[in-house]
């Protein structure tokens, strides 16, 4: 660290981003990413035109982005905010609408609790059930601004749609920010709910669902007033938010959404399989609504079970902490890797007897 950092950044504890190593070829299986390309749809678009064009700036109101997820979801533009990447609507949100402070879950998504104290906001984590659900209970009436991952990360589990209205209807007076990055995996989306309150908002990605983690492309859905808020933060960091070959591969990729559809429709099989496998090897497996699996064994803990298979060229996560350590995360790839991956799994368990 420099001598001329600001003070207010100097002691950031900054979000780690899962590793990506280039020693050797590895099977990811860590971040979370989709293990199928682009549609050849996406491909094509972003063409030699497209690349020869990038002496311009790109379009700082996203309108043809907006206008095909105004389609799909029979929604105003007005109500939509394009970012880069779900983090970014995520970390806005949470600079417009966190100030009085802000609640989240003791085991989520890491970023949220970084992106409080970027801004320098209070925050409670709420610790969950003993079997890793969230109880609604502990969200309503709070008066502060709510972040729930649903289904969240990285425990996989969903909260029913009715108990995340009920939490969104006890806190008139703060904003809930619904973070759906999974939702195309499982479970009900909170959108709906979108038109009947002015508190929610609720962030997507291109990341997961539409193979696009490279592209940095996520939106958030809100009244129309939110996504002011955040556009005022926008215009105020960064109006380009998004590069022209990106705005041009995610809007192509709701034209192709029936590949996709077709890619969801794969990873869920390959999931409720691997699932199968884990539980006939003696693993916990939590119900994931994801394109990961969150599972644990008494026979071997997350910090070896990871540090073995990636010597054996496969990275998954394991998360340090008294009630998650024992538990490895496996992103759901194709067949094949997953395979691959429950072999090396089973010999790990063999040697270790
Ligand atoms: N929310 C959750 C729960 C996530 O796991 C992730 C991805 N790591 C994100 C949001 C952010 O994804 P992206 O910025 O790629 O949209």
């Amino acid at each position: 660290m420099s001598k001329y950092i600001s003070s207010r950044y100097s002691s950031l504890k900054t979000y780690t981003p899962g590793e990506q190593p280039k020693d050797k070829k590895y099977i990811k299986l860590n971040t979370n990413e989709n293990p199928y390309p682009p549609s050849s749809g996406v491909i094509n678009a972003v063409n030699e035109s497209q690349l020869s064009s990038l002496n311009l700036y790109p379009d700082p109101t996203c309108s043809l982005l907006k206008n095909v997820l105004a389609e799909k979801y029979g929604i105003n533009q007005e109500n939509i905010f394009c970012s880069n990447g779900s983090d970014e609507a995520l970390g806005f949100a949470i600079s417009c609408f966190g100030e009085k402070g802000v609640i989240f879950p003791d085991i989520t998504y890491g970023f949220y609790k970084v992106f409080c104290d970027y801004n320098n906001y209070p925050y409670d984590t709420i610790p969950l059930n003993e079997d890793f659900t969230i109880n609604p209970e502990d969200y309503c009436n709070t008066g502060k601004c709510i972040v729930i991952a649903n289904p969240n990360a990285p425990t996989g589990l969903c909260l029913g749609i009715e108990r995340i209205e009920q939490i969104v209807k006890s806190n008139p007076d703060s904003v809930v920010i619904i973070d759906e990055a999974y939702i195309d995996f499982g479970g009900d989306s909170a959108l709906k709910f979108v038109s009947k309150y002015e508190n929610l908002l609720v962030t997507r990605t291109f990341s997961k669902s539409y193979s696009l983690a490279g592209g940095r492309v996520g939106f958030a859905i809100g009244n129309a007033s939110l996504i002011q808020d955040l556009m005022t933060i926008k215009y105020s960091t960064n109006p380009y938010n998004i590069d022209r070959l990106n705005l041009i591969a995610a809007t192509q990729s709701i034209v192709d959404q029936q590949y996709y559809d077709g890619c969801v429709k794969k990873i869920v099989s390959t999931r409720e399989r691997i699932k199968k496998e884990l539980v006939r090897l003696g693993f916990s497996v939590l119900d994931t609504q994801t394109n990961f699996v969150f599972a644990k064994t008494d026979k071997v803990y997350g910090k070896d079970l990871y540090l073995k298979l990636k010597d054996r060229g496969i990275l998954i996560r394991y998360f340090p902490g008294e009630r998650t350590g024992e538990f490895i995360r496996i992103t759901v790839g194709t067949d094949k890797d997953m395979d691959k991956f429950i072999g090396e799994l089973k010999r790990i368990l063999e040697e270790t007897k």
